[in-house]
């Protein structure tokens, strides 16, 4: 009589779990293992067109992806819940409703979650830039500043309705920063007449000497030209101390009006409702082997990991990196099946996209820079191909050609009410 399967869990249907799914359907095919996928999402996002979709240019539903479908075709049993805690002896994850799922082995693709760094406010008044609520919530709140800024008339309530700062010089910051202004100065100039555009005020606050630290140098001096040639402050060496629901306070003892402050600066791995049972390394991640290896039987990987590659260098907590630690952990579960040693990580840097907005990118493939609109188009094309499905990758094209045409979508969907909660609209309208 042959065993029964190993029972593998991953933890996460994010890029690196979803990689590490499609290798392990080799060793559900020899009917070695069984997996289980356990997500507190049901669907897989596509974090770099997040931007877009904060500000209606990618319509929400097209940058996700439903788990169940995805685990259904590769013969992997999907949990829509979210765990909890682990008991390393018992091999259990606990999770919601008193749910328990054993596990042989475990891979942890859990992602990671904004860092605050214990500045006050912050958790209660930035708006984080992580998850498609996240986004969704930014876009209502920059539709809901801009109605405010249209009825009111006092020009310093409005100047401080209109002001916009995002926090964090990285990708993510301004890549929100672009589309932004490219939104007000576009779709939203259009739309409010009213509102003098003179009043309008994005200003993105760097700790850093310069944007885009760790990519290459002429990409910061692009992004910074562009970013200053469309109208936005940018704010070098200096860090947010504190902020409230009308106020960000920076470094230097100065204070910019604003109600809303994006929150771009930093990550720290996922925890659970009671500590991992292992060591964790840099950023509150899981401190994992060259292998991704956590303990016996156990892996970690993307952002989750604090991970080396072979020749030493931490791994960016980018998709890339997720998804190459994501086929490496699966091959090395199945290897240690076979007896076989298990593999290090070569980890190979593909390049990067920076979204300028306005249809514009700057770019490294294989380390040769390109930007502009040429660049533009080879994001498309490669976020296109990159999109889990046939049919999200038909509708995000349609999104993209349909941008070069009408104005960004301002729906406003949210409840207003909590909103609306801290908006001092002296003097009355
Ligand atoms: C706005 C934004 C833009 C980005 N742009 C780029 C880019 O252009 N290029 C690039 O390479 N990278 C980009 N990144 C980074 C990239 O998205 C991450 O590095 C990548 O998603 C990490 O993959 P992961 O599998 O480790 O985690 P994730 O993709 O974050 O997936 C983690 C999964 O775990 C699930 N989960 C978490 N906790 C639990 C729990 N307790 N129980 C069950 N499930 C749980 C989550 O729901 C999620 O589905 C961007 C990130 C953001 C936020």
């Amino acid at each position: 009589m042959s065993a029964a399967p190993l029972r593998v869990v991953v933890i996460g249907g994010g890029f690196g779990g979803l990689e590490a799914c499609k290798v392990l359907r080799k060793g559900i095919k020899q009917g070695r293992v069984s997996v289980t996928l356990v997500d507190k999402e049901n669907f897989f996002q596509f974090n770099p067109l997040l931007p877009e979709v904060a500000t209606g240019a990618v319509e929400t539903r097209h940058i996700v992806y439903p788990l169940r479908a995805f685990c259904q075709r590769l013969g992997i049993r999907f949990v829509r819940n979210k765990v909890r805690t682990v008991d390393p002896v018992a091999r259990v994850l606990s999770l919601h409703n008193d749910l328990t799922l054993p596990y042989d082995r475990l891979i942890i693709a859990a992602g990671s979650t904004t860092n605050y760094f214990g500045i006050p406010g912050a958790q209660d008044n930035a708006f984080p830039f992580k998850t498609l609520m996240d986004a969704i919530r930014l876009r209502a709140q920059v539709v809901e500043m801009w109605e405010l800024a249209d009825q009111a008339t006092d020009p310093a309530t409005r100047r401080r309705l209109l002001t916009f700062v995002i926090a964090g010089g990285g990708i993510t910051g301004v890549e929100v920063c672009s589309e932004l202004m490219h939104m007000f100065t576009t779709t939203m100039a259009r739309l409010y007449p009213s509102v003098p555009q003179n009043l309008v005020n994005v200003q993105l606050v760097e700790a850093g000497e310069r944007l885009l630290g760790g990519l290459k140098q002429e990409h910061s001096e692009v992004a910074l030209g562009h970013l200053r040639s469309v109208g936005v402050t940018v704010v070098l060496h200096r860090k947010v101390t504190a902020v409230d629901a009308a106020n960000v306070t920076l470094d230097d003892g100065s204070v910019i009006p604003a109600h809303t402050l994006v929150w771009t600066t930093g990550i720290r791995g996922q925890a659970l409702d009671s500590p991992w049972p292992w060591a964790l390394g840099r950023g509150g991640k899981l401190a994992v082997d060259k292998g991704c290896r956590v303990a016996d039987g156990v892996w970690a990987i993307g952002d989750a990991a604090d991970c080396v590659d072979e020749t030493g260098a931490p791994v960016p907590a980018v998709a890339q990196g997720a998804m190459q630690m994501g086929i490496l952990a699966a091959k090395n579960l199945l290897a240690e099946l076979d007896g076989k040693p298990a593999g290090t990580l070569k980890y190979r840097d593909l390049g990067y996209f920076v979204g300028l907005g306005k249809h514009s990118t700057v770019a490294s493939l294989m380390g040769v820079p390109v930007s502009g609109v040429l660049a533009w188009y080879m994001w498309a094309l490669v976020y296109l191909m990159k999109m889990v499905g046939a049919r999200k990758q038909f509708e995000v094209a349609t999104d993209m050609v349909k941008g070069l045409f009408v104005d960004h979508d301002t729906s406003q969907i949210h409840e207003r009410r909590r909103m609306l909660r801290d908006v001092d609209m002296e003097p009355r309208l």
